[in-house]
């Protein structure tokens, strides 16, 4: 594999599992130093010793809720002081919590924006906080959703929640692209991880997402972390502002696949 990251330090959000995981193995393989985040101590300790080592030093493991601004404090300032800097925030981590909207309880609607919405807040603004006190011309991409822009019926949160990242991500890419701080989004379709064991783990649940993708299958997390790595490089050093779709064609109106006329 190409090392278009030896040499950088990358911070991966709720790292440990899923495309977070994907995302920080292939950074990793590319030659970048990775803090993990994730909530759980032991499945980091489970996650660091897998990531190829590279040169420039030790992976690190940072224990935190992202939606918590204390130890999200701690967090980024460990992975500074530790990493002596930073090049790439990938903002990841993000729940999901099913409910009609009628029944819909105000905890489980905040939970959803506390941390696909705050967390990504909080992770993003201790980083732009330390990247213009030190001048880097870092890149940030949050992972979104294709529910960014597509209706989720019975997930009224992780709508809102989705849709706010594209604002978000326009306005930190307007405020600060004059500095050469770049912000992007990945907006995944289905994709095959344990946020979805409800369809991934029933043969005919399977069956019916994958009728419905234009490509007839799931996307794999491999194919989430490639374009975010691409979106994170210099290969990407004019792309600001910008949601990347990564979706098997799903956010093309699939029904017009057949001709109607
Ligand atoms: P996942 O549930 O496998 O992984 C989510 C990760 O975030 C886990 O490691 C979890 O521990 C971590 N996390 C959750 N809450 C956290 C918190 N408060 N603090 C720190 N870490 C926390 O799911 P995934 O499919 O890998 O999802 C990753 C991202 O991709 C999410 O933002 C999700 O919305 C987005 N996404 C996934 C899909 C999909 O089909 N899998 C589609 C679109 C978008």
């Amino acid at each position: 594999s190409t090392q278009r990251f030896a040499g950088k330090r990358v911070f991966v959000s709720g790292g440990s599992q899923g495309i977070g995981e994907a995302i920080s193995l292939a950074f990793a393989r590319e030659g970048a130093r990775v803090a993990i985040n994730g909530r759980k101590k032991d499945k980091l300790d489970e996650l660091l010793p897998r990531l190829p080592k590279v040169e420039a030093g030790p992976h690190i493991e940072c224990v935190a809720d992202v939606s918590q601004e204390n130890a999200v404090i701690e967090a980024l300032d460990k992975t500074f002081r530790e990493l002596n800097g930073l090049d790439v925030l990938i903002c990841n981590a993000g729940i999901q919590v099913q409910s009609p909207s009628e029944s819909l309880s105000l905890a489980d609607f905040e939970k959803v924006l506390s941390v696909n919405v705050t967390g990504v807040m909080l992770c993003t603004r201790e980083v732009l906080r330390r990247w213009v006190k030190d001048g880097t011309k870092g890149s940030i991409v949050i992972n979104s959703s294709v529910h960014q822009i597509i209706p989720k019926p019975g997930f009224l949160g992780y709508s809102a929640s989705k849709g706010a990242i594209g604002n978000m991500v326009r306005t930190w890419a307007l405020e600060y692209a004059s500095r050469g701080i770049r912000v992007n989004a990945v907006a995944p379709g289905a994709i095959v991880t344990p946020i979805n064991d409800a369809w991934v783990k029933d043969p005919k649940k399977y069956k019916a997402v994958s009728e419905h993708i234009p490509m007839r299958r799931p996307g794999e997390s491999d194919e989430i972390a490639e374009p975010t790595l691409f979106l994170a490089s210099d290969q990407a050093s004019y792309v600001t502002g910008q949601t990347l779709y990564i979706d098997g064609g799903m956010t093309l109106y699939a029904d017009f696949e057949k001709n109607w006329t």
